[in-house]
């Protein structure tokens, strides 16, 4: 049986691929910080739990020699862009610096074992922030605007370093990812849990940053997939993963409000400047021909779908 250790299991996207590599037959190791280990339901049954933490690179070396995996998934780190601005250093050493210590880790292992270890990065959309064009590809110059940026950047520089070493150290350059299991730090969470809490009469407004910034939204299951897509290639690159269609965050707004039965939404909504980034990427919409065309990837979900899934996984949660 193939092996792979995760990082990150704990989130969204760990959640789906522990969901997806038990299922299909993989043998599968996660990394997950001492202290905030999660108790047994929180893990997919099957997924054998290592401890280990990205501010100490000997211990995801550690894992990594004595599980020996066929690939390493790195989908850790500290994944808001907000918060990458309350904690720049901690953001550069796990998003950033650790995945150093695990490619290293990668390669030692190719060398030691004689037979090939792959790595597989979560690169993100974030690392072209003020873009030089639209839609962006993976040529498109990286010019991060914020320390979470500017950290998966230099990951993803690491990465094709490497893979001029030898290793098989692949990039799924991720856009924004959705579901029910996405953190309200998130701008969509936040909107559809906020849009159940004022159908429930538990708050009376949604207090938003900025309502014209414009994303590329996907169904975060479809990124777990080309995730594993793009690990199971013949050859190791850089793919986009995005729906290539925009929309701005009023559109999710209004979205939302309409799977919930409210036409006028503009009473219930008001800009706080305490959720405005000190700097946000205008636009962000990828380009995924690439992975359409050499990895077969399509998104399963339109911008609607996505949106209403969200909104009655709230409503539910709210009404039981
Ligand atoms: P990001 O694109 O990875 O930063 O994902 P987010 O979901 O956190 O933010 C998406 C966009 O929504 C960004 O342009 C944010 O500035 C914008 N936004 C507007 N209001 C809010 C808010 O209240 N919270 C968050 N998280 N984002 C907001």
């Amino acid at each position: 049986m193939a092996s792979v250790v995760v990082t990150g299991i704990t989130g969204q996207d760990g959640s789906y691929l522990a969901e997806r590599l038990t299922g299909d037959g993989w043998d599968v190791h996660a990394i997950v910080r001492e202290g905030t280990r999660p108790d047994e339901q929180e893990v997919t049954p099957g997924v054998t739990v290592h401890a280990g933490d990205l501010l100490d690179t000997d211990s995801l070396r550690a894992v990594i020699d004595s599980v020996e995996p066929d690939l390493i998934i790195n989908l850790a780190g500290i994944s808001s862009v907000a918060q990458s601005w309350t904690q720049p250093e901690l953001t550069a050493r796990v998003t950033g610096l650790a995945v150093s210590g695990l490619l290293a880790g990668a390669w030692a292992l190719q060398e030691r074992l004689g037979r090939p270890v792959r790595f597989v990065q979560a690169s993100s959309s974030e690392m072209f922030g003020a873009a030089t064009e639209r839609p962006q590809t993976e040529n498109t110059p990286l010019k991060p605007v914020s320390p979470y940026g500017a950290a998966k950047a230099y990951a993803h520089h690491l990465v094709g370093v490497y893979r001029g070493r030898d290793l098989f150290a692949a990039s799924a350059i991720l856009y924004n990812h959705e579901s029910p299991r996405r953190p309200e730090t998130f701008v969509t969470r936040k909107i559809t849990s906020g849009v159940a809490r004022i159908v429930n009469g538990d708050e009376p407004k949604l207090l938003l940053g900025n309502l014209d910034a414009r994303r590329d939204w996907g169904w975060a299951p479809d990124y777990v997939d080309a995730v594993l897509r793009i690990a199971q290639a013949d050859t190791a690159d850089d793919f986009i993963v995005a729906t290539a269609v925009e929309h701005s965050v009023r559109d999710f707004v209004a979205a939302a409000f309409a799977a919930a039965g409210i036409a006028d939404w503009e009473g219930f909504v008001e800009l706080d400047p305490r959720f405005a980034r000190p700097v946000d990427a205008p636009v962000m919409v990828g380009d995924n021909t690439k992975i359409r065309t050499t990895l077969g990837w399509v998104p399963t979900r339109s911008f609607d779908e996505i949106v209403q899934a969200m909104v009655e996984h709230d409503l539910a949660l709210r009404s039981s």
